[in-house]
């Protein structure tokens, strides 16, 4: 049977840092700070922000999630998004999504300004990433947790293959570019990829971001039982059970190491929004 890659390990021994960090920060007069702009009553959102704040909150920084009604208009929202921004005491701040309709159409990614957008997707954080100027910069979450993730089992990237199946552009397209910025070998996959299997066969480590319940099968796998599997899928299997892109039962006898679903990427993706937190309150002092 695989390895487990879990993310509780890792997210205990990186609490300890958060912590000292923390401490660090607000003997230097920083209180690190972190806004959540919620809208509506989306029981996930709920769920999600829920768990961000209480995280937050036990290495020792602030967090407020603000709670707007689920019917305000473009121009409020706009304006509420405006004045967290500009206050001076809030170092990361965030758009839970999905927004409700009447704000859908809005490109998220560009309202928060890139020094405290702790989601890593302003267009100058990702310029960042592109250039592979990682050092001090907002990352995003997501594909950030996977590298934290592989480096805490001990996988090394350099010259690896790696195989990204998803092209979007808050997982798969910046997992790419880290695991280039990391000298791995980079391909991505996606819906028109022909023959994905002569692709994830090649691959020593396979990561998914589909968003298809059980879509990697063991027929995408080589036969030596020696891949790295992560799965960054939140899916629904046909009894309603949450599960991942990746067909556990399925696999699990065929490779060297998997992360599950729940209890992988998803609190890894919590652990690097604290950790940009804390890069944003720390680059607010050499501003
Ligand atoms: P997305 O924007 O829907 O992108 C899905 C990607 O999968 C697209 O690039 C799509 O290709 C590709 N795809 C679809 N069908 C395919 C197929 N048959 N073969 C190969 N590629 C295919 O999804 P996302 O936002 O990246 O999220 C992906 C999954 O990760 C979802 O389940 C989501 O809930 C989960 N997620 C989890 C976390 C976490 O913290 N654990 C964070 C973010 C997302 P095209 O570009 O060609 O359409």
């Amino acid at each position: 049977m695989a390895e487990l890659y879990k993310s509780k390990p890792v997210v205990e021994d990186h609490l300890r840092k958060l912590t000292d960090k923390c401490l660090e920060l607000k003997e230097k007069g920083v209180l690190p700070s972190m806004k959540v702009i919620l809208v509506g009553n989306n029981p996930a959102s709920l769920i999600y922000t829920r768990n961000k704040k209480k995280f937050c909150e036990k290495f020792g920084a602030d967090c407020e999630i603000i709670h707007l009604d689920e019917k305000i208009s473009e121009k409020d929202f706009l304006g509420q998004v405006e004045k967290i921004s500009a206050d001076d005491k809030v170092h990361g701040c965030f758009i839970q999504l999905p927004l409700p309709d009447q704000l859908k159409h809005i490109e998220v990614g560009d309202l928060i300004p890139p020094h405290k957008d702790v989601d890593g997707f302003h267009r100058d954080n990702l310029n960042a990433l592109l250039h592979g100027n990682e050092d001090k910069a907002l990352l995003p979450c997501t594909p950030k947790g996977i590298i934290t993730m592989l480096d805490f089992y001990g996988e090394k990237l350099q010259g690896k293959n790696v195989v990204v199946i998803g092209r979007s552009m808050i997982v798969g397209k910046p997992m790419m570019l880290m695991m280039l910025n990391k000298n791995a070998t980079a391909t991505i996959c996606h819906s028109r990829t022909v023959n994905l299997a002569e692709h994830t066969k090649r691959a020593d480590i396979i990561v998914s971001a589909v968003g298809i319940a059980k879509f990697v099968k063991k027929e995408h796998l080589r036969d030596a039982g020696d891949q790295v599997l992560v799965d960054v899928g939140m899916n629904h299997d046909e009894n309603g059970k949450l599960c991942g892109d990746i067909d556990f039962e399925d696999v699990v006898d065929h490779c060297k190491a998997i992360t599950p679903v729940p209890g992988g990427v998803g609190p890894m993706t919590i652990l690097s929004l604290a950790q940009n937190l804390l890069q944003a309150a720390e680059n607010s002092l050499y501003k």
